[in-house]
């Protein structure tokens, strides 16, 4: 086994990325990030393909705004991609994302760079520095040409600023669709920075070809122990993404092989349920049954289904009562106390069955009542029960 570079740590939204702490699978929302709930359902799809981090475009004010509103309903840590304006990584904190993700390239003005960093370091959000051969700073370009001396460089620069104004929270990735110019620049720059390493082979493009280029480059680096979180960017849904990151750890033997894929939602204001403690006993009671399935565990039955549509089967809470799904449609509703019992029951006809023998005798009624009791809960509640409008105000106030 090789030996990891030791690094220092971040904490990203409390995914520990660095000082030896597992490799993460990060991936990348390709919706609009102001339509709230495709980017939910999207990010949902990701964490069940395994994806622990997730980066969101924060390209505009409704971008930011959206940000708002999915985080407090986010299964896992979102990070912002900002590419121009500093103002819209300053509502991107606001918004409460987890990480930034700055390309120097992009935004070059040292007192904008201080601004985000003084503000991200006030907040305790770490920040990954992207510097992307094919958007280098043009100075840089011209000095170093498309070189991973530049691609080190734009990364040293961008640290600068930071340490001008205290900020440490870093991690860094010198990404290049070129395999041999992203391993050369990633082995320069573990010799010369302590902090963690995302690694990736940007714009690799469709599968299978998309995967071969990124794992030669990711592959190459975790083999000589370089590397804290990956990301493969490949021209397919991003699900692809997650996935390919999962099986590459896990062929490395970097992480364990995934048998039961339990997903739980965060919580928020909507949860009808203890979602941690019937996350906790479902996690008990299936765990030991070695299914190969993903499990949801979501807290309210107007968005939990949904949310979780991706996952084979699911449990949402509402009314008292528990809305069992599977692949996203009710098939059963059960008292809330059997919860549980209904998970190991429809996890096991799922292992043995399959998923559509399963959808076929879901209960008739199931889906009328489940709706009901949506309603009826969107009702009582009303459409903001996270208090997010009140965030995008403060947005807005920028
Ligand atoms: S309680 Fe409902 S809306 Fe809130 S995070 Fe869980 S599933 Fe999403």
């Amino acid at each position: 086994m090789f030996e990891r570079r030791m690094t220092r740590s971040v904490n990203v939204g409390g995914v520990q990325v660095g000082a030896g702490a597992p490799i993460s699978v990060q991936s990348m929302t390709t919706t609009k990030t102001a339509d709230v709930d495709a980017t939910l359902e999207q990010i949902y799809s990701l964490a069940a393909a395994g994806a622990e981090i997730v980066r969101c475009t924060c390209n505009d004010l409704e971008a930011a705004e959206g940000l708002a509103r999915i985080v407090p309903r986010s299964p896992v840590p979102l990070v912002a991609d900002i590419h121009f304006q500093y103002r819209l990584a300053l509502a991107a904190l606001d918004a409460g994302v987890a990480c930034l993700r700055l390309n120097p390239g992009n935004i070059r003005k040292a007192e904008h760079i201080r601004v985000v960093a003084s503000e991200a370091r006030d907040r305790g959000v770490p920040i990954r520095i992207g510097v992307n051969a094919g958007s280098l700073d043009p100075q840089i370009e011209e000095k170093f040409g498309i070189t991973p001396a530049a691609l080190v460089e734009s990364a040293k620069r961008e640290l600068g600023y930071f340490e001008e104004v205290g900020f440490q929270e870093v991690k860094i990735s010198v990404k290049a669709s070129d395999v041999r110019l992203m391993v050369d620049a990633y082995r320069m720059l573990a010799d010369v920075v302590p902090f963690p390493l995302h690694l990736g082979v940007t714009e690799a493009g469709p599968p299978p070809t998309g995967i071969l280029k990124a794992t030669a480059g990711i592959a190459t680096l975790l083999n000589e122990g370089i590397g804290d979180t990956i990301r493969y960017s490949l021209t397919a849904d991003p699900v692809e993404e997650a996935r390919a990151g999962r099986q590459l750890l896990e062929a490395l033997g970097l992480r364990e092989r995934s048998s039961l894929d339990l997903i739980a939602c965060p919580s928020c204001g909507r949860a009808e349920v203890d979602v941690i403690s019937i996350a906790e006993k479902a996690q008990e009671a299936l765990g030991d049954l070695n299914l190969p399935i993903q499990v949801a565990v979501m807290g309210c039955v107007v968005n939990g289904p949904g949310e979780a549509k991706g996952a084979d089967l699911g449990i949402a809470a509402g009314r008292q009562r528990g809305h069992l799904f599977v692949r996203g449609q009710v098939v059963k509703v059960v008292p809330e106390g059997e919860m549980v019992e209904a998970l190991v029951e429809w996890g096991q006809k799922i292992a043995s069955e399959g998923v559509d023998v399963a959808l076929a005798s879901a209960d008739e009624s199931a889906a009328a009542e489940a709706e009901a009791d949506r309603q009826a809960l969107l009702e009582i509640q009303g459409e903001d029960v996270n208090q997010a409008e009140a965030v995008v105000q403060t947005i807005r106030k920028r």
